[in-house]
């Protein structure tokens, strides 16, 4: 699919972006994005922005302010990533801290402003939400704990031997459990600590067993995994995982 004619920005003196020959500029240029400067190559802005690369190209006049700087009115605090993406077009923000997550707000005006500087590429990045897989959580074998620990704990909320970041299943088990034929408690559950005079009274009589429930409580450890593949190009997957269906460009 084509990618649609870029809008000309507009420039003083020029309604549209009228194309006028012989406009050089300079290699180096310094964009001022809603009151921060920027400096960079021309090349680096042409090469990853549709927009940028039509109104940087010699036919387009951009006339710059009086201190030379070309003024885009954008958000700077986005233009940062957008520029950081197009000097290093291998390498895909990741926003994300531990203690928040994935700045959601910050990825969807990026994407829009990808989409409005015609980075295709970092667009369908964007647009895939390819950077939801750059964490995943792994989780460990589970390890049966300990009963007798849980029945001491609970309904405690803090079990001091279970970590913060393992995954607690409790499930709810029954068992049979022996029972001694002169009903003796101490005996309960412990054939072994029957003598002979609970044999005698056993005689004939079948052994007796007592259903019981209990509690089987299991944990697995939580791992947070960060895999750097999904935030660059090359490194194996992220190419691959740009759906084809997303850069469908809504054409006006
Ligand atoms: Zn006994």
């Amino acid at each position: 699919m084509e990618i649609n004619e870029p809008t000309p920005l507009k420039t003083a003196g020029q309604e549209g972006g009228v194309p006028i020959p012989s406009i050089a500029h300079p290699k180096v240029i310094t964009l001022n994005v809603g009151g921060r400067k920027f400096q960079t190559a021309i090349d680096t802005l042409r090469s990853e922005s549709g927009l940028l690369a039509v109104n940087l190209s010699e036919g387009y006049t951009w006339e710059p302010q009086a201190d030379g700087s070309y003024f885009l009115d954008a958000d700077p605090d986005l233009f940062e990533h957008l520029l950081r993406f197009m000097r290093r077009p291998e390498v895909f923000p990741l926003l994300h801290t531990k203690a928040d997550g994935y700045n959601y707000d910050m990825y969807n005006r990026l994407e829009a402003e990808a989409f409005y500087y015609q980075m295709d590429t970092l667009h369908k990045w964007l647009k895939a939400k390819t950077y939801l897989q750059a964490f995943k959580t792994e989780i460990g074998a589970p390890v049966i704990r300990n009963i007798s620990f849980v029945s001491q704990y609970m309904p405690a909320v803090s079990m001091p031997e279970i970590e913060k970041d393992e995954k607690i299943h409790i499930l709810a088990c029954m068992r049979k459990v022996y029972l001694c034929p002169r009903q003796i408690a101490a005996h309960r559950g412990h054939a072994d600590l029957c003598g002979q005079a609970c044999h005698r009274r056993q005689a004939e009589n079948a052994v007796m067993y007592e259903d019981e429930p209990y509690w089987q409580v299991m944990t697995m450890k939580k791992k947070v995994v960060y895999d750097e593949e999904v935030c660059r190009i090359g490194l194996g997957s992220s190419e691959a995982t740009l759906d084809p269906d997303v850069e469908e460009r809504e054409v006006n």
